[in-house]
């Protein structure tokens, strides 16, 4: 069967505490805009923190759950160890004035895959690398481009990327191999060996990463390949912004497919996304309560 398939990353998920600190970092620091604020949608006492680009495209987001009292999460197998952000190679310099200035410790530049890397962290212990890639233009904010991965079963998980999901491997080197999908600009660095330890989830620990999927039918073919794969994905949930299903692969790693549409400017207006909190229809009528028992997202006093 031909593999016609490109799954590019839809958006990835990490947990925080803070969600001013949160909000802080990713707009001043990283840079990006806030693009939608609502809650979770299964733990409705707590945010949910929706970064990109102005537009909020499918494929630039990063979000965040900001888990107030969440102890900080230890990187380990099944997770992802670090995200990773393009930027133009020409603007690295800027950017490395940009943290100095924040107060922001980096490491490197060091080259992986003959591109230039800056790792940091964010406040909740995520590691973050600022790739300086050469053709992509000028651009106000970086943009998601892929993510280290931690498998407890590397060969399942590289089977499950390129068999099913389209995924091409594009290189091995220092004990990652990478996969891109082509013509995404994206990658998946797969640690080579299986981690020694499990992830312990808590702060600054990647909890999914989302996959684009065109639209409910596709995603409805995702959901039964993986079913034939013997894995055990959810229905398909609403997610407002979204349709998903989620499954946890062989490796342990939770993935989500999500759809394109419908998109954020479903409930606010384009030009206004992420200036007030959004909830979904059922919870409206708690609105009240839901806005008491919830962070506030302004520093105190
Ligand atoms: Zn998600």
């Amino acid at each position: 069967m031909a593999m016609t398939r490109r799954f590019g990353l839809h958006h990835v998920t990490m947990l925080s505490t803070d969600p001013v600190e949160t909000l802080r970092f990713y707009r001043e620091v990283v840079r990006l805009h806030l693009v939608k604020r609502t809650v979770n949608f299964d733990a409705p006492d707590i945010h949910h923190l929706y970064f990109g680009d102005a537009g909020g495209r499918p494929g630039t987001l990063l979000t965040f759950f900001p888990f107030t009292d969440a102890a900080r999460g230890h990187v380990g197998g099944g997770a992802a160890a670090a995200i990773s952000l393009a930027i133009p190679a020409e603007d690295m310099e800027t950017w490395i004035l940009h943290l100095v200035e924040q107060g922001v410790d980096t490491l490197g530049p060091t080259e992986r895959f003959g591109e230039s890397v800056l790792r940091f962290e964010d406040p909740f212990g995520l590691a973050l690398d600022l790739i300086g890639r050469e053709g992509i233009g000028a651009a106000t904010h970086p943009v998601l481009a892929g993510a280290t991965l931690l498998s407890q079963a590397p060969a399942a998980t590289e089977a499950l990327l390129v068999r099913l999901m389209g995924f091409e491997l594009a290189g091995e080197e220092r004990g990652l191999r990478r996969f891109v999908v082509p013509g995404t600009g994206e990658s998946l660095d797969l640690a080579r060996e299986g981690a020694a330890s499990p992830v312990e989830t808590g702060a600054g620990i990647v909890h999914h990463l989302a996959f684009r999927v065109p639209d409910e039918a596709g995603l409805g073919e995702i959901r039964a390949e993986l079913v034939a794969w013997g894995l055990d994905p959810t229905p398909v949930l609403d997610r407002r912004y979204f349709r998903s299903v989620y499954v946890r692969e062989p490796g342990g790693i939770l993935f989500e497919f999500a759809t394109d549409p419908p998109g954020f400017a479903v409930d606010e207006p384009p030009e206004r996304l992420g200036t007030s909190l959004q909830l979904p229809p059922e919870f409206e009528p708690r609105r009240a309560d839901i806005e008491r028992r919830l962070a506030p997202l302004t520093p105190a006093g």
